[in-house]
Order: C-alpha cells, then structure tokens, then sequence
C-alpha cells in the first residue's frame, strides 16, 4: 500500500516514512504543496498524511483543491494546529482523521490502518493470480497452503507488479515506487528481487510468474 506524505520538515517526514516503511507501506515524500499535487496526480495513493503549514501554500487549501477536483483518497491531517475549530475545519473540508502534534507513531499507525481498512473496503485488498493470494491489510501471502515469507521489498514488488497485471512496468518505474529516489537505476537489485520472487514459487516456471522483456521491463501477463 502506498501512503503520500506532504510535511516541509525533513526531521518528521523521515520519521514517518521510516516508521511506515518498517510496516511494509512503500511510502512518497513531498516537501510543498506544489510536489504534493504533482504526486497524487500519478495517482495510485492509498492514504495522504497531509501538514497544514506548508512553504508554499496551506494544507487546507490544498485539500479543498483536490476534494473540488474529484480526488477521493483518504486524507489524515497531522498538525499543530490542534483547536477544535481547527480540527472541525479540517473535517468539513473533506479530511478524514485529524491527528494533532506532537504525535505518537504508534497512534499514527493506528489511525493511518484504519483508513487503509475502510477504503480497501471499496478497494480491492486481496489479489489473487495462478493460486496466489496477497492480502494488502494483512500482509501476508499464501500459495494453496504455503505461506510464503516475503520481505518488505519484496512484498511491494510483488504489489506493483500484481496491481499491474497485463502492463509492462519499467525498471524505472519499479525503482522509483519501491524504492523512491533512493534507487540507483545502475544497480541490478530489481532483477535480483525478480530472480528471488520467481524462486519462491516454482509451480509456476512455465510460462514463469513474472516475465522479462529484455531491455524494457518486467510483467505479470
Ligand atoms: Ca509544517
């Protein structure tokens, strides 16, 4: 599951992100509202953790843009604006939790999962291929019986390229979700990850789980 988090201070978006990605969420960053559009325009976001103070512009403003545009993704506002008038603002401008700082990351977590819980319940939240069984909530994965240890990388991999059954995603486009701009496009690691998925589940050799297209990508036909 992917969650966007549009906060200006570094300090706090690290912890967020690293809290998240400890909990196996692949997460996005954006440090202004400027990049906060251009992110949830790609779309594909399952929650957005929104900051009300932003450099250029504020949060409230924002929310109001992307609800009058048609935007549905759950949003959960973390700020230090804490006053009831603030808070009730914030929710009848379409937010849907409204978190104030300082904040635990542990009741962050909460409340970020029980957003998650209640979209997917329109979204779909388990995928299934070939007698495989991925359960986004509870991050699990399941062949027939087996159940199948995947690393955090690896789940998010699997993630992506399930959402995407039938498209050709890039290596470009996998790093750049999975492992944001931290991933160096020299590196093999993708095809490594690849390698190691198709491992885990040798029924399916022929036609194999994910297929390679030299020189452009891989798919899950
Ligand atoms: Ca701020």
């Amino acid at each position: 599951m992917r969650i966007l988090i549009v906060e200006d201070e570094i300090k706090v978006a690290r912890f967020i992100e690293n809290g998240l990605r400890e909990n196996a969420y692949t997460t996005k960053w954006a440090k202004n509202c400027v990049e906060a559009n251009d992110y949830l325009a790609e779309g594909g976001y399952d929650l957005i953790i929104l900051d009300l103070g932003l450099p250029d512009g504020d949060g409230l403003d924002l929310l109001r843009d992307w609800r009058t545009c048609g935007f549905n993704e759950p949003v959960l506002i973390l700020s230090a604006r804490d006053s009831l008038d603030d808070r009730v603002k914030g929710l009848n401008i379409g937010a849907d939790d409204y978190l104030p700082k300082p904040f635990s990351f542990t009741e962050l977590l909460a409340r970020a999962r029980s957003q998650l819980r209640r979209s997917s319940q329109v979204r779909q939240s388990v995928l299934e291929y070939r007698g495989i069984k991925m359960d986004l909530l509870a991050h699990t994965v399941s062949y027939g019986d087996r159940s199948i240890d995947l690393t955090n990388r690896e789940f998010a991999l699997l993630e992506i390229l399930l959402q995407n059954k039938g498209r050709v995603l890039t290596r470009t486009q996998i790093g750049e979700k999975i492992w944001d701009a931290h991933y160096d496009m020299q590196s093999n690691l993708i095809d490594v990850y690849v390698r190691k998925l198709r491992n885990m589940f040798p029924e399916h050799k022929d036609p194999p789980l994910i297929k390679t297209l030299r020189g452009v990508g891989y798919s899950i036909p």
